[in-house]
């Protein structure tokens, strides 16, 4: 065009290729795999957008919430577009990642991870991406991948702080190893209370992108399997050198799936950074109409809907400091309900206005 011409042989992934430990045969295998990342947060933004570039062939995104304004600061996959259409970040993720690879798939899910759903989610997929913003979740995810043997990888930020491991079943030690419970609820800091830097997270989701390169390139001799932590602002790094799976776990040593067979972690959940409850129906299994919905509901208050979401604020409900509650409702009749002061009131919101 400009009299330089174009040599093909030069490929998109021509540079990754040209790395050793890759090669055309790494190439080839990274992109005859497929990974599920769930959580299309700031981790998931930033460890998806390396793995689409880097020509993973199948991604599968899944993530509950839809982009508000407090997400870009990190997010890098959304813009102030997306925020405007109150768009879901799975979809949202989705067309910004079509734009960057359109020769790979990427399917975008519209959902929570729960124990119902995560096996469907995980079928076919090599590996799980981390992009969780809570514990219950991940003890899903670990229980999933040491009954299904597939290899996750643990990513954590908040503040300046940042945790990194890689679960290879039978390998290493899993989650339950490591931490045999989740703290209680309330104990550790999120998001939503500590914030969190954009490069600290850059930093975790790098890594958590490099390790699945090096496991889907079949280079698992290379992986790290320490479990590392650090403070980006104080400088410290602690490196937890991993043994061996623990006979006594009670996920990889006894076989018992607490999570996964639904005996725990159930019920409405608070959104870490939303001061939002997530409510879902019993039977999620039904698709609303949402134009309809949302024409039912402005006999209440101001609401608007997309392809996706019904959004807006009731006139008549609101919380112990007079704000009025704010209601997303998806199309399989979950909600988040913003503003109410606990999950109890939000259940009884979401029992009024959207039905059991
Ligand atoms: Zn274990």
């Amino acid at each position: 065009m400009n009299g330089y011409p174009v040599r093909m042989s030069e490929g998109r992934y021509h540079r990754q290729a040209l790395v050793p430990s890759i090669g055309d045969a790494g190439q080839e295998r990274i992109g005859n795999s497929s990974v599920l990342v769930v959580g299309c947060g700031a981790l998931g933004c930033m460890s998806v957008d390396l793995l689409a570039r880097a020509g993973v062939g199948h991604l599968r995104l899944v993530d509950r919430d839809v982009v508000e304004l407090t997400n870009l600061q990190r997010q890098s996959l959304f813009d102030e577009d997306d925020v405007a259409s109150r768009r879901p970040k799975a979809i949202a993720a989705r067309n910004r990642l079509e734009a960057v690879n359109s020769s790979i798939r990427i399917e975008a899910v519209v959902d929570d991870v729960d124990a119902s759903n995560i096996e469907h989610l995980a079928d076919g997929c090599d590996l799980i991406m981390d992009g969780l913003d809570n514990f219950e979740a991940r003890y899903l995810l670990n229980d999933l991948s040491i009954a299904t043997d597939r290899p996750w990888i643990y990513g954590g930020a908040v503040g300046t702080t940042g945790m990194t491991a890689v679960i290879v079943p039978g390998r290493t030690p899993c989650l339950r190893c490591l931490f045999p419970e989740p703290p209680a609820a309330g104990t550790t800091p999120t998001c939503d209370t500590a914030g969190v830097l954009g490069p600290v997270v850059s930093m975790v989701a790098a890594r958590q992108a490099l390790q699945a390169l090096k496991i889907l390139a079949g280079q698992d001799e290379a992986l790290d399997p320490a479990l590392l932590s650090f403070d980006a602002w104080s400088n410290t790094t602690r490196e937890m050198k991993p043994g061996t799976p623990s006979p006594e776990c009670p996920c990889c040593g006894q076989r018992d799936f607490e999570w996964l067979e639904g005996r725990r972690g159930q019920g409405a959940s608070i959104l870490c950074g939303r001061n939002a409850v997530q409510v879902k129906p019993d039977d999620g299994s039904t698709l609303l109409p949402l134009e309809e919905l949302a024409r039912r509901l402005s006999t209440h208050g101001t609401f608007r809907c997309n392809d996706s979401v019904v959004h807006g604020t009731l006139d008549h409900e609101v919380n112990e400091d007079g704000e009025r509650i704010e209601l997303t409702i998806f199309q399989n009749g979950r909600a988040l309900v913003k503003g109410s002061g606990s999950t109890e009131h939000a259940r009884a919101v979401y029992a009024k206005y959207i039905g059991t």
